[in-house]
């Protein structure tokens, strides 16, 4: 996974392996299957856009086109407006265009973008007309204005492009505690050479002398301090900038490394691994009686999926997934209060109605759960497949997990145009849950329940497809482990009508509970 800053400081994360992730507007809006909101089918001329830049010469006012209701400007067109390079190979609908050393390339009817060799991607996809790649403004700009040297400022209202060059060559620093010291990442545009990075200790602050350097000096002393370091400064002089870190402690060494591949380079401080003064020990022992209250599961949230306008998967008798999943949920919830007293649960819906997807996490992380349990039935094009199976999020691309994925994910089209906004960040939330605990006790929590579920569903014939992973957007932002079950397939006529019975239901109920009972234990056994 590599990290880049933006510039104004903002922290994205990409892995190349997000890729079923965001949503395939191709899937969705190829079903074509209301108008209005953003299903306009055709691309539209839509004005033109004034393009300003304070380095770059600019010669003319652009073309746009509407699309579901979003600006898309053609690449070549902006290319030439600004003198850049451009490449377009019309055979493969791909542009290149060229920014500096940089090289971005874009290809119609696809949601990456390749800056350089890292693959990102954008909510929607680039369009092929009139033999040229048009990009979707709104969000090309975004991933331009974070990765090349110019900042990029798209005003829809007033229909205006700016691009401006910024000289800022340090765009972020980050502070992580460590096991055995505290890591300071430092993000550049640019490559320092060793010899212009400079670490010194002087009383009990480190300073890092960057010889040509740029930075915000506001916007790197506001990160947050962490491990050792309680206080940053940062300097910016005629030639150097100083970035200033107070220790809380003596530092047995420091280490400077340069990323091998990029420009950023990491300062690594090591200290004592054990601690032996008293009062440091009865921290610890505070300290981990708050994680234990943390794990201590006293709060379950449980998500029966779809509901109201949005029916879910429907059956192959028409049975529709969003009425099987919520008496499952139902059921699961009074087994959970019976069997596990004083635990409480929380339904993110009780009855038939709709709830977007970013919200069902959002109660969960609102009423400070512990586990969260989304409830889901499967379907499939063909009637054949049979079985449930349980999921962890992650974003790994197992290309048998990407049809459930999208199925479920695609129950966004359902929300509003200003929901949709919510889920511009995921990437980030993403990452930064892979790299937590939440992923392996997810994990664990998925094979337990999965176990739980076999020995009750092989009974009367249901067969376990076993445990899998894929970036489902109802579970991305849950602060606490999480899972999704597909409790079968409604597809398939045999087990719709196995799910419709109570006793099925009853059964998968006390299947999820069982899993639950045991990773309860597990987990506060460690604690
Ligand atoms: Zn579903």
């Amino acid at each position: 996974m590599k990290v880049i800053m933006h510039r104004r400081n903002f922290i994205t994360f990409i892995t190349s392996s997000i890729s079923t992730f965001f949503l395939n507007p191709r899937a969705l809006f190829s079903k074509s299957r209301k108008p209005g909101l953003f299903f306009d089918e055709s691309a539209q001329l839509a004005g033109r856009i004034t393009v300003r830049s304070n380095s770059l010469r600019v010669n003319e006012p652009l073309q746009l086109i509407a699309r579901w209701g979003y600006m898309f400007i053609s690449l070549e067109d902006l290319a030439h407006a600004l003198h850049l390079g451009v490449y377009t190979n019309e055979q493969k609908k791909k542009s290149v265009l060229y920014i500096e050393k940089d090289l971005v390339t874009f290809a119609a009817d696809n949601t990456f973008i390749k800056f350089n060799s890292q693959m990102l991607q954008i909510p929607l996809e680039c369009l092929w007309y009139d033999n040229a790649v048009w990009i979707p403004l709104k969000y090309a700009i975004t991933i331009l204005d974070k990765y090349t040297p110019y900042s990029w400022i798209y005003n829809a209202t007033q229909k205006e492009l700016r691009i401006e060059e910024t000289d800022v060559n340090i765009i972020g620093v980050r502070i992580s505690a460590r096991e055995n010291g505290t890591l300071i990442d430092v993000f550049a545009t640019k490559r320092f050479k060793e010899k212009e990075v400079i670490l010194d200790i002087r009383n009990r602050w480190l300073h890092i002398d960057i010889y040509g350097a740029k930075i915000d000096p506001a916007s790197i002393a506001a990160n947050q301090p962490a491990g050792i370091i309680s206080r940053i400064q940062a300097f910016q002089m005629a030639e150097t900038v100083s970035l200033s870190f107070k220790l809380k402690k003596e530092v047995l060494s420091k280490e400077l490394v340069f990323d091998p591949t990029g420009n950023d380079f990491h300062v690594n401080l090591r200290t004592k691994e054990v601690i032996a003064e008293n009062r440091e020990r009865e921290k610890l022992k505070e300290e981990l009686e708050e994680r234990k209250k943390l794990w201590r599961i006293d709060t379950i949230v449980l998500d029966a999926g779809h509901g109201g306008k949005d029916p879910g998967a429907i059956g192959y008798s028409k049975a529709k997934e969003k009425d099987l999943v919520l008496p499952m949920t139902l059921t699961l919830g009074k087994m959970i209060q019976k069997e596990l007293p004083g635990v409480r649960v929380v339904y993110t819906r009780k009855k038939d109605v709709f709830i977007p997807l970013w919200q069902r996490t959002k109660i969960a992380n609102d009423v400070g759960a512990q586990l969260f349990i989304s409830l889901h039935c499967n379907s499939n094009k063909s009637r054949r497949p049979s079985g449930f199976e349980t999921y962890f999020v992650s974003a790994d691309k197992n290309s048998k997990a990407t049809e459930v994925v999208l199925k479920e994910n695609s129950a966004i089209e359902y929300e509003a145009s200003h929901d949709l906004k919510r889920y511009e960040g995921v990437n980030f939330i993403l990452a930064t849950m892979l790299q937590s605990d939440n992923l392996r006790r997810s994990q664990f929590l998925a094979s337990e329940v999965q176990q739980s579920l076999k020995s009750k569903l092989s009974k009367i014939g249901m067969s376990s497809r076993g445990v899998k992973q894929g970036p489902f957007w109802v579970l991305v932002g849950a602060t606490m482990p999480n899972i999704l079950v597909e409790a079968g397939y409604i597809s398939n006529s045999h087990e719709e009508k196995l799910l419709k019975q109570k006793t099925t239901q009853k059964k998968i109920a006390e299947g999820i509970l069982n899993g639950i009972k045991k990773y309860k234990i597990e987990v506060e056994k460690a604690i």
